[in-house]
């Protein structure tokens, strides 16, 4: 079997991954960075959005692994102290696969017909550069709301427990295939209405946003942001695309949010 390892880059990390790295190798593993079938990601939360942006091209044929070597995360499960016991589980035992849902965001522009599409693993933002953001919502095609206020958050179910949760939006199982629209300090008077609360979309509902003043904006996908200028509107949606995660052992999503946010 072919693996990697990421690395957050500071000396625990590294030396860390250098010893998953020798150990798998002695077990016959092949180092392969380019299609590696595992990948360790060993860090934080934050590295393993860093691993799966990098094999986003190839999710179908990688499992993902997280090893933490700050404080527990939610895709990084595994302590330093257990590598013994993953190198193992990796090498000996047919682990189980567990798929994730992710958002898919598609960007189209006023000038030509050209359009980004992204995959997010914890969600995109939408902010404006400028300004107060001001954007239409429309979900499924029907126009929902216009939304006045600092932006808008989009989040996938494990991503639900990262921006999302900072906003007031609410923790959603893994298992269930859905985005989450969480609102960034709406504006609402006698004037400006929104709805005032997360909205949660099942698959195959797909919500867009078009712009109503300027057409420019500030996007982030995961741990990434960048500008979009001429943007004529964004699409959001479940994404056919999965992110697998090999798990050697149970570690359910309901322990980690209370082992992560009320007790370790
Ligand atoms: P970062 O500044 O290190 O991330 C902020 C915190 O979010 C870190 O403690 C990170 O864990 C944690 N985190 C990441 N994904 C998570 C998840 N799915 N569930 C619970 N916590 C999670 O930057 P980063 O490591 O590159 O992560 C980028 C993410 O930061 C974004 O995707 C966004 O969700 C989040 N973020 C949160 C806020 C906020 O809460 N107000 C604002 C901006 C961005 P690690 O320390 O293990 O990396
Ligand atoms: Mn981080």
């Amino acid at each position: 079997m072919k693996f990697t390892v990421v690395s957050k880059g500071d000396e625990k990390s590294n030396t860390l991954s250098e010893k998953i790295r020798i150990y798998l190798q002695d077990f016959d593993l092949i180092l392969d960075e380019n299609e590696p079938e595992i990948v360790i990601s060993v860090g934080g939360d934050g590295t393993l959005l860093n691993a799966f942006h990098r094999y986003s091209h190839r999710l179908r044929n990688t499992a993902f692994v997280g090893v933490h070597t700050g404080h527990l995360g939610f895709y990084a499960d595994w302590m330093p102290d257990d590598l013994e016991k993953l190198v193992i589980a990796i090498t000996k035992t047919r682990f189980q696969i567990v798929e994730y849902p992710l958002l898919e965001v598609n960007i189209s522009y006023t000038h030509g017909n050209k359009e980004s599409t992204y995959l997010a693993l914890n969600e995109a933002t939408v902010k404006s550069v400028e300004g107060t953001f001001v954007m239409d919502l429309e979900i499924k095609g029907e126009h929902f709301e216009r939304f006045r206020g600092d932006g808008l958050c989009i989040s996938t179910p494990s991503g639900s427990t990262a921006y999302n949760k900072a906003l007031g939006g609410a923790i959603i199982h893994p298992s269930l295939e859905s985005i989450q629209i969480a609102e960034m300090a709406s504006i609402n008077n006698r004037v400006f209405r929104t709805i005032g609360a997360p909205l949660i979309l099942p698959a195959h509902h797909t919500c867009r946003l078009k712009p109503v003043t300027q057409p420019d904006f500030t996007i982030g996908i995961d741990h990434i942001t960048f500008l979009q200028k001429d943007v004529a509107s964004i699409q959001f949606r479940v994404a056919d695309e999965k992110i697998r995660f090999a798990r050697f052992k149970p570690f359910p999503f309901w322990s980690r949010v209370r082992a992560s946010f009320i007790d370790e």
